[in-house]
């Protein structure tokens, strides 16, 4: 059952303390994909959650790419990489964005998703909604619809939904 899934997804999600830096508690999902049956929840979890009709899953690099993939081939629905920069080789768009000490770019190839597609984003931990923030704004540059957001875990203490709502994206249906 849904239920069991998702004890068993939060059994074998570790919790690192201070990685990559001082004062970040780090939810390390290696666990969760070594094991055959945590992966397998992962996945059908994160498709019991999309809505129907999914013409695109995007995922985030790089843990988007590893949850990503598998709900993408499981929906019938093509998968798209939205990645850091310098590493797509054709035309791109680019959206940066801030963190808490500097900033980041994402980016996505300009012909990625035919303009009205229909979008899932799935990524392993929502936390500020800074890369999910940007992610939309990709998405929304190709003219595709993002309907659904589909995450293993979400960290609320970090308050995503308000940086969120702050980028337009309050009405946005979100899974975690
Ligand atoms: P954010 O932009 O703050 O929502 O961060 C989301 C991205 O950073 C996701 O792609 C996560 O993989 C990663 N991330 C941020 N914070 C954590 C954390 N505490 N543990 C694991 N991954 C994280």
């Amino acid at each position: 059952t849904s239920a069991e899934n998702r004890r068993l997804i939060a059994s074998l999600i570790r919790d690192i303390p201070d990685f990559p830096q001082q004062g970040v508690g780090f939810k390390d999902i290696t666990p969760l994909l070594g094991s055959a049956e945590g992966f397998r929840a992962t996945v059908d979890e994160l498709v019991a959650a999309a809505p129907p009709a999914i013409d695109v899953v995007v995922g985030m690099e790089a843990r988007g790419f590893i949850v990503g993939a598998p709900v993408a081939v499981a929906l019938g629905a093509g998968f798209v990489p939205v990645r850091k920069p310098g590493k797509l080789p054709a035309a791109t768009y680019e959206v940066s964005y801030d963190l808490e000490y500097g900033s980041e770019t994402l980016t996505i190839h300009t012909d990625a998703i035919k303009p009205g597609s229909r979008v899932l984003v799935v990524d392993d931990v929502l936390a500020t909604g800074g890369t999910l923030a940007a992610t939309a704004e990709l998405i929304r540059r190709l003219g595709a619809e993002l309907v659904h957001v589909a995450v293993v875990m979400e960290l609320a203490f970090l308050e995503p939904h308000r940086r969120l709502a702050e980028a337009g994206l309050g009405e946005t249906a979100i899974t975690a």
